[in-house]
């Protein structure tokens, strides 16, 4: 498959240009992932629905566009694959749930709005936890998804699913949710790029909601330049989202573009000291200060910084976040969506009960348990109200981070891939996050790219976050930092995953 070959493992930004020059059609690069993704899915099982039809339609629409020579998008043409925990129009809708089965919603979620806006073909929908809750991507009801680095190894999660395709090149872009990490874990664990944009920055209207004061949407990629491509597509104001913000234009591109020169003098970058220790792998914390140390050869002022309360994110996370998740569950109940069980000499309440018995996974319905807990009149105080208060003295402690520094890193998470149903505990699959949660209890941007690979070949996660708004300034470090570990690694990090349409891979 050497043609496909070629194309597939192309970057965003080179598949533009190459239809740029003429070089290229957008129905080739869909006809190369489409063969892609009929040799890899089957081992990655990367994707729950496929709309490949729709796409072929977009990209001659496309091609035929740039013929008679009309100005375009530039991403028009580069296919994306959108993670099933954001609503398509008229393309199947589930959660990866049993809840929403055979679900075809009747509107786009804006961020789906814009792809199509931009002429972006729509591969397919891909897979995740239930709801976005877990770490691995084995809480989808319908199937696990494999890291394409390992098939023995879960890719993350929840967003495992767009994670894996743009890792094993049935994509070159995808879009994913970020409610504790969802993003930055999954892209950690297959040696891409995944970015939480601030709260606000894009707008969640037609993201599923899991925990809305957290939750935001965000571009996966193979590269900072192609995640920041997407991030320019996809944020800016909507006035459907009243948490949406306002004048605030997306200029990513420019800013990675910017970091691929190299130069980061000026620019201080704090270490979270707390994120290390216990937990944290030999190799993860090896490859974190390799990375670091680049940094510091670019120009950075790069200092460690004691954060006291970081780790404490977790424990807000693990109340607050089911607290909401037990309210935004409460939609599904057999009379709007999907899914209804009807007992016999069924009530309301009685269907309702078999409805959610059968159309929630263990995961789904231990959240709603605690955060029903949470909630109640005898502990709302003592743990719903305390963790409000702890998660506004963590937002404060970054405030005054910020104050002298510009950037805060640390690793993406704690270690690299670990392997399919070797994590049985959830309190300790819940430790992943113990590095991504922080930035979404502040609603910070948050970036984690690959910076280099453990002893088992297996990639490493670094992390990078901003001051609220100040996403693009996450990507140029981002970016600087690539184009450093690429150097050092004769050639990125992305290019050394295995090609999995090999037989024997
Ligand atoms: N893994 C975390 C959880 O299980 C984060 C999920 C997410 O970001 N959607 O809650």
């Amino acid at each position: 498959m050497s043609g496909a070959e070629e194309i597939v493992t192309l970057t965003a930004s080179q598949m533009v240009k190459a239809m740029q020059k003429g070089d290229l059609s957008s129905r080739q690069i869909v006809e190369a992932e489409l063969e892609t993704a009929k040799a890899v899915d089957p081992k990655t099982q990367s994707y729950l629905a496929t709309c490949f039809n729709s796409a072929f339609m977009v990209a001659d629409a496309v091609d035929q566009a740039r013929a008679l020579g009309q100005q375009l998008p530039d991403l028009a043409g580069v296919p994306i694959a959108i993670k099933d925990m954001i609503v398509t129009k008229g393309v199947e809708t589930t959660a990866a749930s049993k809840i929403l089965k055979g679900w075809v919603p009747p509107y786009d979620a804006t961020a789906v709005g814009k792809v199509k806006e931009n002429g972006m073909p729509i591969l397919a929908k891909t897979n995740l936890d239930e709801f976005a809750q877990g770490s691995s991507t084995e809480n989808s009801a319908f199937h696990p998804t494999f890291n394409p680095w390992d098939l023995e190894r879960v890719p993350g999660g929840s967003g495992g699913g767009s994670a894996a395709a743009v890792s094993s090149f049935e994509s070159p872009l995808a879009l994913g949710t970020d409610t504790g990490g969802s993003i930055r874990q999954p892209a950690s664990f297959t040696g891409s790029v995944g970015m939480k944009p601030t709260y606000g920055r894009v707008s969640r209207f037609g993201a599923i909601s899991m925990a809305s004061s957290l939750d935001q949407i965000g571009p996966c990629a193979r590269t900072v330049e192609d995640a920041a491509m997407l991030f320019d597509a996809i944020a800016g104001y909507d006035p459907k989202d009243s948490t949406s913000i306002p004048g605030c234009e997306p200029a990513a591109l420019k800013a990675a573009l910017e970091g691929k020169r190299g130069d980061l003098s000026g620019i201080r970058v704090g270490i979270i000291s707390e994120a290390s220790g216990e937990g944290f792998s030999k190799d993860v914390m090896d490859g974190f200060l390799r990375g670091a140390n680049l940094l510091s050869s670019m120009g950075a002022k790069v200092e460690e910084k004691s954060f006291p309360h970081f780790l404490h994110g977790i424990q807000i996370y693990y109340v607050l976040m089911p607290a909401e998740v037990s309210s935004n569950m409460s939609r599904y109940d057999g009379m709007r969506y999907g899914l209804r069980v009807m007992p016999p000499d069924a009530t309301a309440s009685s269907m309702m009960a078999a409805t959610r018995e059968e159309g929630f996974g263990p995961e789904v319905k231990r959240r709603i348990m605690l955060g029903t807990y949470v909630l109640s009149s005898s502990q709302y105080e003592k743990m719903y109200a305390a963790a409000q208060k702890v998660r506004t003295v963590l937002i404060e402690d970054f405030k005054k981070a910020f104050q002298s520094f510009d950037v805060l890193i640390c690793p993406t998470s704690p270690t690299t891939a670990f392997k399919a149903g070797e994590v049985e505990d959830p309190v300790t699959m819940y430790k992943n996050d113990i590095a991504t949660i922080p930035a979404n209890l502040a609603g910070l941007p948050a970036i984690s790219l690959p910076v280099g690979l453990d002893d088992l070949g297996l990639p490493i996660g670094f992390q990078i976050m901003a001051d609220r708004k100040k996403d693009e300034l996450a990507f140029k470090v981002a970016s600087a930092l690539e184009e450093a570990v690429s150097r050092e690694n004769d050639g990125p990090i992305w290019n050394k995953v295995p090609r999995l349409w090999k037989s024997g891979e």
